[in-house]
């Protein structure tokens, strides 16, 4: 395993497989109930981060700020420190329920409208039909709601899957985490549409050879300011300007 990280305009990234994430992090952690925060962050989180200071210190309140994003790992490379592999925010968040269901550990479920909440929790319960699910509730609440802080301290989950996109998600795990003895937080972003099939993941044709932003722009056109920033990210990686 290596320890090192790969600091990308002030974020620094684990510089990590994907097999010793899993294997040498994030099971020890989830094994020995050790607390932990985890950013997937890509290029829109990294410049958000830039323009928000607020924003990057909740960021960088993580325990493990992993690279999702082929824009980052070709930024790695740009500055001369290869990042191994991209670990995208969605595949760990599959690995992780898969894996929680074989070993006994509870996973709650935050975020998305109540629809699509109840349409992933029903497709979960298809696919992973021994998985403990601590409980579940949409995303549409203010950050502060205690209710919501309470009942997901009550559920005592291992795992917080948190889909409120960024930078909500980030926001509502290190405003409330100091609350929690336990649990594995992650922000998943729009996973939760994807496997309620509101919102399909890109052919893997499309994933090899790194297009995916390019099927998301196609798919979903009013994400183009979106698209931009991860341009002026690229740009500005490759001049130097961070
Ligand atoms: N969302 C939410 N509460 C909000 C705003 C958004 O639960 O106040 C959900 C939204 O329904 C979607 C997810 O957060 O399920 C964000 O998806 P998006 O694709 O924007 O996130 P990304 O993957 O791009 O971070």
């Amino acid at each position: 395993m290596t320890n090192e990280r790969v600091t990308i305009m002030d974020i620094p990234f684990l510089n990590i497989s994907k097999l010793d994430l899993f294997n040498q992090v994030i099971y020890p952690n989830l094994h020995k109930n050790e607390k932990k925060y985890m950013v997937t962050a890509n290029p829109e989180i990294v410049m958000l981060a830039k323009e928000n200071a607020d924003f990057k210190n909740i960021v960088k309140q993580a325990d493990y700020i992993v690279p999702d994003g082929t824009g980052i790992v070709i930024a790695s490379k740009i500055i001369g420190e290869p990042i191994v592999e991209r670990l995208p925010g969605f595949d760990i968040m599959t690995q992780l329920i898969g894996y929680a269901e074989e070993n006994e550990l509870s996973c709650y479920f935050l975020g998305a409208s109540q629809s699509i909440n109840q349409k992933f929790i029903t497709r979960i319960k298809e696919l992973h039909p021994h998985l403990l699910i601590a409980g579940n509730y949409h995303g549409f609440f203010d950050l502060d709601d205690e209710k919501v802080v309470q009942a997901v301290r009550k559920a005592n989950p291992d795992l917080v899957f948190v889909a409120l996109g960024s930078p909500r998600q980030e926001t509502w795990i290190t405003k409330h985490y100091h609350k929690f003895n336990k649990g594995f937080f992650m922000g998943v972003g729009g996973s939760f549409d994807v496997i309620a099939g509101e919102v399909k993941r890109a052919p893997e044709l499309w994933i090899k050879l790194n297009l995916e932003w390019l099927y998301r722009l196609v798919k979903q056109p009013f994400r183009w300011r979106r698209i931009l920033k991860v341009f002026e990210f690229m740009l500005r990686v490759i001049t130097r300007r961070f």
